[in-house]
């Protein structure tokens, strides 16, 4: 059985040519199996002292084991969010809000995407109301690779420093960064924040051995629903998260479950499992595998096209890690080829990709269950004859 037949999706939708992972995956059958036998014996979990009430509690604990697992963390460093935004967000809010102090400093890429920055923007806005003074600072990507500029960020680390934020990989570029090299040659008392959203499901994601102190990821990206997540803390940082949502089910004031009030996201836990077990029945190596295989054949594709100019990352140079992303601007109208992939139902992303430092460019993102077809069809409709 090829990756492609555990998704009912190719089966359903013959004629659509997705190449739009980056934004959202396609979800395998075990991940709708299970929710549809959730969806089918549901109960509040842990609210009630009935069997199926602990049933469901139980489901979700599992899950949150093995979810952290998957990630290399123990169970209790795992809170589930609804998304790598939340996560941020929650990060900026519960946490950084009270430990900040006047004059400290947040370093940030006003490259990465929104999700990594607006956060940090919004709570240095509102400490300055409250006449706290903390500054954000930039780092720089390397024009051609799109990896971090490590003697930049280097550069930019001060007594000051309290946050570095990091992207594993950048969702227009698609690179993957040294994580362990840049975070092991940082100070010890900076707080690292890890953006894994694009590296979640693609490669394998060892939160412990990456040195960080957060991360944070989306489900949808790697193979369940919308509106599921998690943040990952170490042990070290996790006691600092402050109440601030307020409601049910935050009795054991303690992390993870200070963090999640109110009925939880039963039916988006239980898809971030099963998209957990899938990976795992792949094998998380043959999916890194099988999507730089397809990644490679896509850039020699792209490579003999003239009337394209390739955004940093692989088409500078292909030998660098990439979890399937390639994107480039093109050298001619790009509402002609919005037309024609509309036409020829292929799905991919052009704009800035919620990024606000970039151009616009075309973004083609593969995963697993893609295959050479797709890449033919979209190099045949889109940009032939130019
Ligand atoms: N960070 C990166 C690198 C992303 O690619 C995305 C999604 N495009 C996000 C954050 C935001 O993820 P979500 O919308 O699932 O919260």
């Amino acid at each position: 059985m090829q990756i492609r037949d555990h998704f009912p999706f190719f089966r359903q939708n013959p004629d659509i040519i997705y190449l739009d992972s980056a934004a959202t995956s396609q979800k395998p059958q075990i991940v709708v199996d299970e929710v549809a036998k959730y969806l089918t014996k549901t109960a509040n979990p842990g609210r009630s002292s009935f069997g199926l009430s602990l049933e469901i509690q139980n489901l979700i604990e599992e899950a949150r084991g093995k979810i952290a697992t998957f990630f290399g963390a123990k169970s209790e460093k795992l809170a589930f969010t609804t998304g790598t935004t939340d996560g941020m967000n929650i990060i900026a809010q519960s946490l950084a809000k009270n430990i900040l102090e006047e004059g400290d400093e947040i370093l940030i890429c006003n490259q990465d995407h929104k999700a990594t920055i607006l956060p940090w923007i919004n709570l240095v806005s509102e400490l300055k109301v409250k006449s706290k003074k903390v500054h954000i600072k930039n780092y720089t990507l390397d024009p051609f690779t799109g990896l971090i500029d490590q003697k930049d960020l280097q550069n930019k680390i001060t007594e000051k420093t309290k946050f570095v934020v990091l992207t594993h990989a950048h969702n227009v570029f698609g690179v993957v960064n040294p994580i362990l090299e840049i975070t092991k040659n940082l100070p010890k008392k900076i707080i690292t924040v890890l953006d894994i959203a694009q590296t979640a499901g693609h490669i394998s994601v060892n939160f412990e051995n990456l040195n960080v102190d957060l991360a944070v990821f989306s489900g949808h990206k790697m193979f369940s629903l919308e509106g599921i997540g998690g943040l990952l803390a170490r042990d070290k940082i996790k006691n600092n998260f402050k109440q601030i949502k307020f409601g049910g089910g935050t009795e054991t004031k303690k992390f993870p479950y200070i963090l999640e009030v109110g009925t939880k996201n039963t039916c988006g836990i239980i898809s971030l499992g099963a998209s957990v077990d899938f990976i795992q029945t792949i094998g998380i190596i043959n999916i890194q595998k099988q999507v730089e295989f397809l990644t490679q054949e896509l850039l020699k594709k792209l490579q003999k096209l003239d009337n394209i100019e390739f955004m940093p990352g692989l088409g500078f140079n292909s030998k660098l890690e990439n979890t399937g992303i390639i994107s480039f601007k093109p050298n001619f109208e790009i509402e002609k080829l919005e037309f024609l992939i509309e036409q020829n139902h292929i799905n991919l992303r052009i704009g800035r990709h919620c990024t606000q430092g970039l151009p616009d460019s075309i973004r083609v993102s593969l995963h697993a269950y893609n295959g050479l077809k797709d890449i033919e069809s979209l190099i045949r409709v889109g940009f032939f004859d130019y």
